[in-house]
């Protein structure tokens, strides 16, 4: 057996049960990466404080990119990575939604300040006071 393969080995008995690679740690070293490019950027544009902020994140990151990548807690990780995946629908769902109603240009969309419902009203009613139909807050305002 070749020096490689027992290396390739090695690191797959290495590797047997830890977390690995989820979509949480993708995101944090491309979030790495991302601050690598930004350091070199700041420092070439000779930006002294955000060089020193950058320099301290950067040892964090690592730190929590390789305890997550070689940690034994699976299910803590997961539920980690889950709780990322969950939002990052979220957000991308809610800029998907914002682009669908700004071209829906007979309706006017009002967000209730207490629960965050989309409410939505036909256009050219005047001045009308909205009923949120999910907690019955009052919104005011102009179609
Ligand atoms: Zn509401």
């Amino acid at each position: 057996m070749g020096v490689f393969q027992r290396m390739k080995n090695g690191l797959i008995r290495f590797m047997y049960g830890r977390n690995g690679t989820d979509q949480l740690n993708m995101a944090l070293l491309w979030g790495y990466l991302g601050l690598c490019i930004g350091r070199t950027v700041f420092a070439l544009l000779r930006m002294k404080a955000p060089v020193t902020v950058v320099d301290a994140l950067l040892p964090v990151v690592a730190v929590i990119l390789l305890f997550r990548m070689f940690s034994k807690n699976l299910y803590k990780r997961r539920e980690e990575n889950q709780k990322f995946v969950n939002w990052q629908w979220r957000v991308k769902n809610r800029s998907a939604g914002a682009k669908e109603r700004h071209a829906d240009k007979s309706h006017k969309y009002f967000t209730c300040k207490s629960c965050k419902t989309i409410c939505r009203v036909p256009v050219g009613k005047g001045k009308i006071e909205i009923t949120c139909p999910k907690c019955g807050t009052k919104i005011q305002g102009k179609t």
